[in-house]
């Protein structure tokens, strides 16, 4: 072959897979708001926005409170997951099959808690559907005498200030039709904007802290209880970078060694047992459970002080589900099985 016609052949290649790209159209939504006397809906259908007044089936309120306190005990069986990043498929799975939820995805998991430790959106293409089903099952989850802990991670924090890097093509084409600005697609007037920011990003349950990333000597150094972080990081919500650096607390928050960016438990050659014992005897625990840093599995480290849950959903292959009860840990597999924590 030619070179020429190796070039035309390249280039018609190209031509043809970006018409494709052009051409594929998406559904999303619903993306709802509060107006005056109704809940306005915005549906996208092929690409387009429709928008239509809200008539069910879901309850909405007009506030969303922030937990009064962010330690639990006595929790009789725990169910955690992170990093889900816009796979619905996998997450619903795996939720069923280790029977949090029914096939009809109702919550089945009685006076349980179900905790995910941030990164639902970016990534991946059903990032909208997974916040729904949260959503319904936080309030399906308190009704049966249980809890659902959505806390935030730091993709959270990015998409609320508008980053749009890590956007799935479909959602780079949902925010042109809200201004091309994230800030308006989840606004405090959205339903899952304004519930969004009631939501905490640390907390402990039966002397399990669970969060994003993860504890560096820096985060107790700034001397907060878990209530006064939530509070702090919420009012960080949607500001930008600069806007946070003008405060140290939150600047320290957002630090490569915060809550939600650290990666030292997996990084830092440095660390070593006894330095995060010495961090998990300042929160009164006795494990920390994180996500943010990608694993095959559901694995720990440092004597099991330290649980990594981000089984790589990202991925779209497969994931895990971390379980507790009667004192054990097991990882709850996508076929149901489950295995021990090794
Ligand atoms: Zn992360």
């Amino acid at each position: 072959m030619t070179r020429t016609a190796l070039t035309t052949l390249v280039l018609l290649f190209l031509l043809f897979t970006n018409l494709i790209c052009a051409n594929t159209l998406y559904n999303d939504g619903p993306y709802l708001f509060y107006k005056n006397n109704h809940i306005e809906q915005i549906d996208i259908r092929k690409n387009t926005k429709q928008v239509s007044k809200y008539v069910g089936p879901l309850t909405i309120p007009q506030t969303f409170s922030a937990n009064k306190v962010d330690s639990y005990q006595d929790v009789e069986k725990i169910a955690a997951i992170s990093d889900i990043h816009g796979q619905f498929d996998i997450f619903k799975t795996l939720l069923i099959s280790n029977k949090v939820i029914d096939q009809q995805l109702n919550w089945s998991y009685g006076r349980g808690h179900l905790i995910i430790t941030g990164d639902i959106f970016d990534r991946g293409d059903t990032v909208t559907e997974a916040l729904w089903l949260i959503y319904k099952l936080e309030q399906q989850a308190l009704a049966a005498g249980g809890k659902l802990h959505y806390l935030l991670g730091n993709h959270e924090y990015m998409v609320l200030r508008d980053e749009q890097r890590y956007l799935h093509p479909k959602y780079l084409h949902t925010v042109t039709l809200f201004n091309n600005d994230l800030r308006q697609q989840y606004s405090e007037q959205s339903i899952l904007g304004r519930w969004l920011r009631s939501k905490s990003t640390i907390i402990k349950v039966n002397g399990f802290v669970f969060l994003h990333g993860g504890i560096h000597q820096e985060f107790i150094d700034l001397n907060l209880s878990l209530e006064q972080a939530n509070a702090a990081f919420r009012k960080t919500i949607g500001l930008s970078k600069e806007e946070v650096k003008a405060n140290s607390t939150w600047r320290s928050l957002h630090s490569s060694n915060g809550p939600i960016w650290y990666r030292g438990y997996f990084r830092d050659q440095d660390l070593v047992l006894a330095q995060v014992e010495s961090i998990l005897t300042k929160l009164n625990a006795t494990q920390v459970i994180v996500g943010h840093t990608s694993m095959p599995t559901i694995e720990t480290r440092f004597n099991g002080k330290v649980i990594a849950i981000d089984s790589s959903i990202k991925r779209g292959e497969k994931g895990e589900l971390l379980l507790w009860e009667n004192d054990k840990f097991s990882r709850g597999m996508l076929s149901g099985e489950q295995k021990p924590l090794q």
